[in-house]
């Protein structure tokens, strides 16, 4: 009972930290914090995994199919081991818009790996954690492969409720964890970490047993084991995760995988590891949106919703669902607003073609409804608004705010509350 309530927390911690294109991801990094989280590529990973004397792989990075087999032939490899970076797992099994299959390729023949880079630069690379329709392969890693006798599983996460990291393994990896602990959750053992202490020698070992390395490979197992947990303090991550760390018939321990999550809040002191942000992945109009310091989260409706807070933005989703509509995104303003950011999340929201009416739903608390409305109504004239807005002010100041935009001559529904603002807005759409 107990092994299982633990499990089913490891794969709640798993899922808030594996996929970075699931929605509740985006709510949680982009809406409850004021940044997103720091993701960097499979390679920068292990770069700083060299760092710190975990052993990974012999690697060249290459954004050409012509540095690609340069780089293959410069590995003088037994065997080349090609691999597609985005910033999602199950590459190994996903499918390329070009045609190919997999996002990491084995090969004996290292006059190949120009072919099979053309395959995958420049195309769109889907998986089971990606988005639909993929994400574009820039970069590839070309390594030095290594065979594998057994794949497990490692992870040291920061974990709510052990209040601290804790180290999350299982000798059944390389394949998709979430799985292994649905359906066998008596593999997955769990350690957690006293911060002051460190990785004790004996969690350690016992981690690596755990993990089913034998003999001289487990204590090989749990020095890596403790230089990844170094890693992890060292760059202020919330998760690193390894899968597969696997052993080889040479009697090997090797990160065969590697994906780390930071703390955003600890920019200020890891400003090496933040360089190393290319942002390349991240939605166009999200970055846009954090210039302005505006949260923004694309969706698949028509109704834009312009919100303050996390938790009005979901409740104003729910209701405008709830009145037959679909939201085509959200924007949250947050607390200390400008007029001005005002303005610039309007146009946010009007440069999205889906968009075919606005709903603003604001509860003036910090906020102040007068620089909402001026915001509004200047944005409106600027802009030349062409679809309906439907507004619902609430709190600080809003006779004021009411005032103005009734004042304003500008075509703008007011509603009552929030639920007459999601019919009001449905309705616009609809005529
Ligand atoms: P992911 O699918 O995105 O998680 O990418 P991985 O880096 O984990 O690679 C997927 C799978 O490819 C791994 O689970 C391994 O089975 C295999 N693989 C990756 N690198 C090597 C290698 O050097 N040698 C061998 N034999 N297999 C590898
Ligand atoms: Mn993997």
């Amino acid at each position: 009972m107990a092994a299982s309530m633990a499990s089913q927390a490891v794969v709640r911690a798993l899922r808030e930290t594996t996929s970075k294109h699931r929605l509740f991801d985006k709510f949680k990094c982009a809406r409850l914090s004021s940044r997103r989280w720091l993701n960097l590529q499979e390679y920068q990973s292990k770069k700083l995994m060299q760092e710190s004397g975990v052993t990974v792989q012999r690697f060249y990075v290459a954004d050409t199919a012509s540095q690609a087999l340069e780089a293959a032939k410069r590995l003088e490899a037994k065997e080349i081991v090609l691999k597609a970076q985005i910033l999602a797992g199950g590459r190994g099994k996903g499918l390329f818009d070009s045609g190919l299959k997999g996002g990491v390729h084995l090969t004996k023949d290292p006059s190949v790996v120009g072919e099979l880079a053309n395959k995958m630069l420049g195309f769109s690379l889907t998986t089971k954690q990606t988005p639909k329709e993929g994400v574009k392969v820039k970069t590839v890693m070309v390594a030095e492969a290594m065979d594998i006798s057994r794949e497990t599983y490692f992870a040291i996460l920061m974990d709510r409720a052990c209040n601290g990291p804790v180290m999350v393994g299982s000798p059944q990896g390389g394949v998709d964890i979430e799985e292994v602990a649905a359906t066998t959750p008596e593999l997955i053992f769990k350690e957690p970490i006293d911060i002051w202490e460190g990785v004790r020698d004996d969690q350690a070992l016992r981690m690596a047993g755990n993990l089913g390395f034998k003999g001289p490979l487990e204590s090989q197992a749990a020095d890596q084991i403790k230089r990844l947990y170094d890693l992890f303090l060292k760059v202020d991550a919330t998760q690193v995760e390894v899968n597969p760390l696997g052993e080889t018939p040479e009697g090997q321990v090797v990160c065969f995988d590697a994906k780390i999550n930071f703390d955003d809040n600890a920019e200020f002191r890891q400003k090496a590891v933040f360089a190393m942000d290319d942002m390349s992945e991240s939605d166009p109009t999200e970055t846009e949106a954090a210039k302005w310091d505006l949260k923004y989260i694309g969706l698949d409706g028509n109704i834009a919703c312009f919100v303050n807070g996390a938790g009005l933005a979901m409740a104003t989703c729910d209701i405008i669902d709830l009145h037959g509509g679909k939201p085509a995104n959200f924007l949250d303003l947050g607390g200390g607003v400008k007029e001005n950011q005002v303005y610039q999340a309007f146009k946010l929201l009007t440069a999205d073609p889906k968009v075919e009416a606005i709903l603003v739903n604001i509860f003036g608390g910090i906020v102040n409804c007068a620089i909402i409305a001026n915001g509004i109504t200047k944005a409106c004239r600027e802009l030349e608004l062409k679809v309906p807005l439907v507004v619902r002010l609430e709190g600080t100041n809003v006779q004021e705010a009411k005032r103005i935009l009734s004042e304003s001559g500008l075509p703008i529904t007011s509603a009552s509350d929030l639920d007459d603002a999601a019919k009001k807005a449905v309705a616009s759409i609809r005529k």
